[in-house]
């Protein structure tokens, strides 16, 4: 555990893990995220910036919110954030479709199962010229 300043309130709190903000910070951000789902919900229509004007809520915590797929905006909406890959639009997590298929390839490519002969090297000869 360390003394933190947090990010939103600059008061020094025990950290532990997660987001460096303090636990009232934090719950003031939950609150907030149940606030905005709602809102989302009940106004599909609208788009990202105009959540954080009515909302007051960075762009920047809607964008986080919905790569961490906690909050995805409706199919008409217009939200649309960037594959972290390739920068195509996405409307939630953090990944296009392509490139998570891709992904998964390399991820295969990489622990393939291959078995590595355990290699004996030279003792069988040295073995031999010893009894000869
Ligand atoms: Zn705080
Ligand atoms: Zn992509």
């Amino acid at each position: 555990m360390e003394v933190m300043n947090c990010k939103h309130c600059k008061k020094l709190f025990n950290y532990i893990s997660g987001p460096k903000i303090c636990p009232a910070c934090k719950e003031e951000l939950e609150k907030k995220f149940v606030e905005v789902k709602e809102f989302i919900r009940d106004n599909p229509h609208k788009g990202i910036s105009q959540v954080s004007e009515e909302m007051d809520v960075s762009v920047q915590q809607l964008k986080q919110w919905v790569r961490q797929e906690r909050l995805i905006f409706s199919e008409d909406s217009k939200v649309m954030i960037e594959c972290e890959q390739c920068g195509a639009p996405i409307r939630t997590g953090r990944f296009c479709d392509n490139c998570k298929r891709s992904m998964a390839n390399n991820l295969s490519k990489l622990y393939p199962n291959k078995e590595e002969p355990a290699r004996k090297k030279g003792t069988e000869s040295d073995k031999m010229r010893h009894f000869r």
